[in-house]
């Protein structure tokens, strides 16, 4: 089993369910829903595609509604536009059709939040404009630094500008409700600013009464002077390469990447590293060596998972593109280098009694070579606790909670079981090794170790840790 989870973004690409079920083969763990791509009517038909192949094969997929955020886009233009180098040229926010001389932008109070000197880039950073002056109502002058051509819909970013959209917009809310009502796995929440638009999301999920979790995408400079309260109040985090790249210098991406995925892997909050990993293989049926680089360096810093895009969703080759990730990533885990990353808990804390028996399971695996550990979790937090010490030894959760199943597949390393028997704390490890043992994963003679809670039947918090051999 491979620990790194691989992320594939659904798209027409992928629709027919021999190439899904192919994908589900070589490897796919988590479904991404677009939410900035496609109809509630497309993205049903792709959730039920997805169960329907779970149940088939008896497996786990998760699935990802990814939410667009207050995502900024030029209006329409007229054919042909290119806007040249130091002309002047207006941005306006009323609805007009853009030309060499002025264009609409769908962020309504663009003229009160931007002061002059500030840069607005086009097209993922490929034009760039400087403002010369703003009337704080309707209108924006600016001065093209970088020419090109322009089209409709283009996406705009502003690094420098303090932007007053709300991290959900009209469009998020009626995806989330939808998302929620389909009660997917995960919430992604693009251009996150702050610890509070995470709670925001939370208060709404929890209103709901749903159990998804939540993914803070990285993306805006805000978000990494943040970067701190966003990991304490998130479930998991994306490294959004695409929109990061064009909002700070991109050659700080590099070590923003690692930066994040270490804070991750301190708190035990899943790290996704996304956008172009496999961008060539969208047309092509093999990647470039940078590529193969990138998607090991991502193993290598300590991923949980790599996501693909485009390469899926609309790319040529879906099902290589999973066999090709799937490669690189298991001979990346051969490397010994990136096992082992305990951190000792913290004596604070009405947790402190599981964390440190998961801390411990870690470093027994570790001295033993046990195959297998083997937890006994409702909420799941055992798993993202062991994971996060990244333990050479499998790890497998027996759970009773049908919801966190699916959840538990973004998560380095963990394969979620339903268990539901409550005999007794000897019968139901007899019960999990046996269940490994019948599904090959273990065999006579391996050592594996078994978290529980003492007594089984309160369901309560990880208290015991035992070391035996499968019989
Ligand atoms: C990104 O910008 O890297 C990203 C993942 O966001 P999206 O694909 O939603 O624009």
């Amino acid at each position: 089993m491979k620990k790194t989870k691989i992320i594939a973004t659904m798209g027409p690409a992928i629709m027919a369910e021999d190439v899904l079920s192919k994908m589900f083969d070589k490897g796919l763990d988590v479904c991404r829903l677009n939410f900035s791509h496609g109809t509630h009517e497309d993205h049903l038909k792709t959730i039920q595609l997805i169960r329907q192949l779970n149940k088939k094969k008896g497996l786990n997929v998760a699935i990802l509604g990814d939410l667009q955020g207050p995502k900024i886009r030029t209006g329409k233009m007229k054919e042909g536009v290119v806007l040249k180098e130091g002309t002047v040229l207006e941005i306006v926010t009323t609805d007009i059709l853009g030309d060499e001389k002025r264009f609409s932008i769908n962020y309504k109070d663009l003229p009160k939040d931007v002061t002059e000197g500030e840069i607005i880039l086009l097209n993922d950073g490929k034009l760039s404009l400087e403002i010369l002056e703003t009337n704080k109502e309707d209108k924006v002058k600016t001065k093209v630094i970088h020419g090109g051509p322009l089209t409709s819909n283009k996406g705009v970013n502003l690094p420098n500008t303090k932007i007053s959209l709300p991290c959900l917009t009209e469009k998020d809310l009626k995806d989330l409700n939808f998302a929620l009502e389909q009660k997917l796995d995960w919430i992604g929440l693009s251009f996150v600013r702050k610890g509070l638009d995470i709670i925001e999301l939370k208060k709404i999920i929890q209103e709901k009464e749903a159990k998804a979790r939540v993914i803070a995408k990285i993306e805006k400079p805000e978000a990494i002077e943040n970067i701190d309260e966003i990991v304490s109040e998130t479930d998991a985090l994306m490294v959004a390469r695409g929109d990061l790249g064009v909002e700070i210098p991109y050659q700080k991406v590099p070590l923003i990447q690692k930066e994040i995925i270490n804070k991750g892997m301190k708190y035990a909050k899943p790290v996704i590293v996304a956008t172009q990993m496999m961008e060539s293989m969208i047309e092509s049926s093999s990647p470039t060596r940078a590529e193969v680089n990138d998607v090991a360096n991502a193993v290598l810093d300590g991923a949980d998972a790599v996501m693909l895009s485009a390469e899926t969703s609309v790319g040529k080759f879906p099902i290589e593109v999973i066999e090709t990730m799937a490669n690189i990533v298991e001979e990346m885990e051969t490397f010994e280098g990136i096992y082992y990353k305990e951190t000792e808990p913290e004596h604070r804390g009405d947790r402190f009694i599981t964390d440190s028996i998961c801390y411990n399971a870690c470093r027994l695996s570790r001295r033993t070579e046990a195959k297998a550990i083997l937890t006994m979790s409702f909420t799941g937090y055992t798993a993202y606790k062991i994971a996060s010490q990244r333990p050479k030894a499998e790890t497998y959760v027996f759970t009773s909670n049908k919801e966190i199943l699916t959840q538990l597949s973004l998560i380095w390393g963990v394969r979620g079981f339903f268990y539901d028997k409550r005999v007794s704390t000897d019968a139901t490890i007899a019960d999990c090794k046996q269940i490994l043992k019948d599904n090959g994963i273990v065999k006579e003679g391996d050592l594996v170790i078994n978290i529980a809670s003492m007594p089984i039947e309160a369901l309560g918090k990880s208290n015991m840790l035992k070391l035996s051999k499968v019989e």
